[in-house]
């Protein structure tokens, strides 16, 4: 699109210092959103990509380092937002980790985090963005569950769980919203090649003793029908489609963008 339809808005994309979310954090801000990047690592780099990326339209870029564990962090992060842009007017509830083991020997630590970051932290953003979203009648709100939001896989007990609890919260913000502006609706991705999935390719590679190659080839294989990993960019058109007027009435929905996983 690239219309700068977004301009004057705000964002706020959590985990967006790299793959999925820093992919739908520039397509937000190449339609003119401020963006509010967060997440770990290198912060130097995406936020200059998400600048330049929202350069012509004068978008404005912030990062914010809360660990999605804490809610008190939580909380400072989006008073700051708030504080800095007014209010956030489009949430983006990205941040996500895996962990892979059988159910008896999941380590207790490893469940507890991959809930927190993965659902309850959106719970959090959601209730405090809520209330300025109400007073300006428009909102959007997008999580990034996974198509394991929808179906399952042997090993992933917290991501499957956290993420079909993910796309039960969709459910319950569209509705208590569905006579206003505000929608909430969930994105569903499959492979994606970023690095919470190259370290699944690259222990399938050693396990099995084959080449990166084969191991990506085999991933793909076992669940993914189009043989094609899911891009950044494509999610990111398709976050870009949900804040446009063209979703006004999308409410509630899991939208899965993953070469035909969940059709078997
Ligand atoms: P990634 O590892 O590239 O990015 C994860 C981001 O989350 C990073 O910015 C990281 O710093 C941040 N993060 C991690 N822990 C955090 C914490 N405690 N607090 C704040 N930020 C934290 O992963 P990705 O593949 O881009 O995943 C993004 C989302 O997409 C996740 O929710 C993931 O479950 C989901 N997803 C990914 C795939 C895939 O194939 N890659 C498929 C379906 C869904």
């Amino acid at each position: 699109m690239n219309t700068a339809f977004l301009k004057g808005k705000t964002a706020l994309v959590t985990g967006s210092t790299s793959g999925i979310g820093l992919g739908i954090a520039k397509a937000l801000a190449a339609e003119g959103a401020n963006v509010v990047l967060n997440g770990f690592g290198d912060t130097a780099e995406p936020l200059a990509q998400v600048q330049a990326a929202g350069a012509a339209h004068g978008a404005q870029v912030a990062y914010e380092e809360a660990d999605m564990c804490t809610p008190s962090e939580i909380e400072t992060m989006m008073a700051n937002a708030a504080k800095r842009f007014g209010r956030v007017d489009i949430l983006v509830n990205n941040a996500g980790i895996q962990h892979v083991a059988k159910v008896e020997d999941f380590p207790v630590a490893q469940w507890d985090k991959v809930l927190a970051i993965n659902l309850s932290s959106a719970f959090h953003t959601i209730r405090l963005a809520l209330p300025a979203m109400r007073s300006a009648n428009w909102g959007r709100i997008i999580n990034v569950a996974s198509v394991h939001g929808l179906v399952a896989s042997a090993e992933k007990s917290a991501y499957v769980a956290a993420k079909h609890g993910l796309v039960g919260l969709t459910k319950v913000v569209a509705l208590e919203n569905a006579t206003g502006g505000i929608t909430c609706n969930a994105i569903c991705p499959g492979w994606v090649l970023t690095p919470l999935v190259q370290k699944q390719v690259d222990a399938k590679a050693a396990a099995a003793g084959i080449s990166n190659e084969e191991a990506t080839k085999r991933l793909l294989g076992e669940k993914e029908p189009s043989m094609q990993f899911t891009t950044p960019e494509e999610l990111g058109a398709l976050a870009v489609f949900f804040c446009g007027p063209a979703a006004t009435n999308v409410r509630g929905v899991a939208w899965n963008m993953d070469g035909g996983w969940v059709a078997q």
